[in-house]
């Protein structure tokens, strides 16, 4: 499932062009286009969903298999660690209403969100 009008879906089917890190059949993991830290990529699933707490009710397979990218980009760029964000709703920073995590890494990093 996918919404005509959402950028993730939109880089899910190739649309919009992204910096790809990794892509499995389920999950897509592409580098943030305004970094917050020197290692910022975007860890999603390929099907739409709003946000983490429907992904783990609609798709816990792939929401796992989110955590798990999050290591292997983590283990590849940042020596495996890492902070993972999950924005849900407007008032705590989300603007990609597809579910996605902020994989931040790379440098002492401080209590700002992503
Ligand atoms: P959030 O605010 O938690 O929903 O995160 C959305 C993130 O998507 C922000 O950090 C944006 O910088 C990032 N973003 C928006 N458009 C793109 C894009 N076309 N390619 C890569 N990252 C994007």
């Amino acid at each position: 499932m996918s919404t005509t009008d959402c950028i993730f879906c939109k880089i899910v089917a190739g649309d919009i062009p992204a910096t790809k890190v990794v892509e499995t059949d389920h999950v897509i993991a592409f580098r943030d286009i305004a970094p917050k830290a020197p290692v910022h990529v975007l860890v999603a699933s390929k099907q739409h969903v709003p946000n983490v707490a429907a992904a783990a009710r609609e798709i816990p397979d792939v929401l796992a298999e989110m955590a798990q990218v999050a290591q292997q980009i983590a283990d590849a760029e940042c020596d495996g660690e890492y902070r993972l964000i999950f924005n849900t709703g407007a008032t705590a920073g989300q603007s990609v209403f597809h579910v996605h995590g902020h994989v931040l890494g790379g440098a002492a990093l401080g209590w700002e969100p992503a």
